[in-house]
């Protein structure tokens, strides 16, 4: 049985106070349920703040990004021992990380490596470009993306992995997949883990879907068998809307 997981991206958005103030509507307007995981990331400047803001309220705590390094000359960079303390999670190889920033599958593998020793645990975003879609290279580009950053993690460490399957064609443009679409990929994906790993790997690893997720279709995604909960990002940021989303997961039966 695989949890339940949204989790809200705010990605480079809300002022600290901002940050507080959303923080603290989730939590008036969320009851949280036992078989639904909540989790908000908020940008790194914010951290402690809504760290204080939610705790005890159910809701958990994630980095939208972090640096292998523990420290040292990194000018800029936040280290997983900076987080870990006050993080649960931490989204790696977000496509904007990929693409902005040019980090590379063998980047993401050694964050993932870090977030590990520092029992932060990871998500994987993996994801296709419009391009690659129409080119029919999905497949290929999420088996390599996987397998890269998967590189050297054992079974037992793949217990705290969660993946996000996010189609960069679906990202902050409206376009989402369609849930059928969602879980075909994510079946492909389950599959490509029990060929790195094993089959217990993939029936245990959750999977969410990411990509113009919102509150009107949240439980299409849901319904489907191998979509473990969302990665949202624009409306995650509407406190209202966000709640919906995880009213309609608490109502899932998977
Ligand atoms: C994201 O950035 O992870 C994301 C899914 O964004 P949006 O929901 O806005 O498409």
């Amino acid at each position: 049985m695989r949890k339940i997981m949204i989790a809200a991206n705010w990605k480079m958005n809300t002022t600290v106070s901002e940050a507080k103030e959303l923080a603290r509507a989730l939590i008036a307007n969320t009851e949280m349920k036992q078989h639904v995981e909540v989790l908000i990331c908020p940008p790194f400047i914010s951290t402690e703040t809504v760290y204080n803001e939610i705790k005890g309220s159910g809701l958990l705590l994630g980095a939208q990004n972090m640096h292998y390094e523990d420290k040292g000359a990194f000018t800029g960079e936040v280290s997983p021992i900076m987080i870990a303390g006050m993080c649960q999670y931490v989204i790696l190889g977000h496509s904007e990380r990929r693409s902005l920033f040019g980090e590379s599958s063998q980047i993401v593998n050694l964050k993932i490596k870090a977030a590990i020793r520092h029992k932060i645990k990871p998500i994987l975003c993996v994801g296709e470009s419009l391009d690659e879609n129409k080119n029919s290279l999905t497949e290929s580009v999420l088996h390599s993306q996987l397998s890269q950053s998967l590189e050297g993690i054992s079974n037992a460490d793949m217990t705290c992995l969660v993946i996000a399957y996010e189609p960069v064609w679906a990202i902050g443009t409206g376009l989402a997949a369609s849930a059928r679409q969602a879980d075909d990929t994510i079946g492909f994906l389950r599959k490509a883990l029990a060929e790195i790993f094993d089959k217990d790997v993939s029936d245990k690893t959750r999977i969410l879907y990411g990509g113009s997720a919102n509150a009107t279709n949240i439980s299409e995604y849901l319904r489907e068998r191998q979509i473990d909960g969302a990665l949202v990002g624009g409306a995650a940021l509407k406190a209202n809307e966000f709640t919906s989303m995880i009213l309609k997961a608490s109502q899932t039966q998977k």
